[in-house]
């Protein structure tokens, strides 16, 4: 299996682990400006989101909307339908961006971030960055990857 199945494969068991759970879907986190927050995603999930980019033939168009909407700081990658376009391959860190209305099917808290599964998921992605990228494995702010002209190409 190559690194971005590899990758995929963990993915899919986060999911798992947060089958249920579920946020109003209001995309607030994906403005980062609202939250203040901003996911850090590791060298080898930065390369499966260009993977995703250009699987789909580019990031999409920014709307007059998307732009007007520019000091929110809204995720190139969010689309016009206020859906995340990369979605099957957007990081963990988006897949566990909870805010306080994340919830279970029963209203209870989302899992934490830290220790059990979860925890042990987001090391092995840690460790696969570090075989993918060993020299520069590490998390990085999603803006600044994406600001950079023809990231999707690069990877990086
Ligand atoms: S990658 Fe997708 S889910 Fe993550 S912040 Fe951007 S649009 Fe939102």
């Amino acid at each position: 299996m190559d690194a971005l199945a590899e990758l995929r494969a963990i993915y899919k068991e986060v999911d798992a682990v947060l089958d249920g759970f579920t946020c109003d879907a209001s995309s607030d986190c994906c403005h980062f400006a609202r939250t203040g927050r901003e996911p850090y995603p590791s060298a080898i999930e930065i390369a499966e989101l260009a993977r995703a980019v250009r699987a789909r033939g580019g990031a999409p168009k920014k709307s007059k909307r998307a732009l007007a909407m520019a000091d929110e700081r809204r995720c190139v990658l969010l689309g016009e339908d206020g859906k995340c376009s990369v979605y099957a391959s957007r990081p963990f860190g988006c897949r566990t961006f909870f805010c306080e209305r994340g919830h279970g099917p029963v209203g209870e808290a989302p899992p934490p971030l830290k220790g059990g599964d979860l925890g042990r998921l987001g090391r092995a992605i840690a460790d696969l960055s570090a075989r993918f990228d060993p020299h520069d494995p590490g998390p990085r702010p999603l803006s600044k990857v994406t600001a950079r002209p023809g990231w999707e190409s690069r990877g990086r």
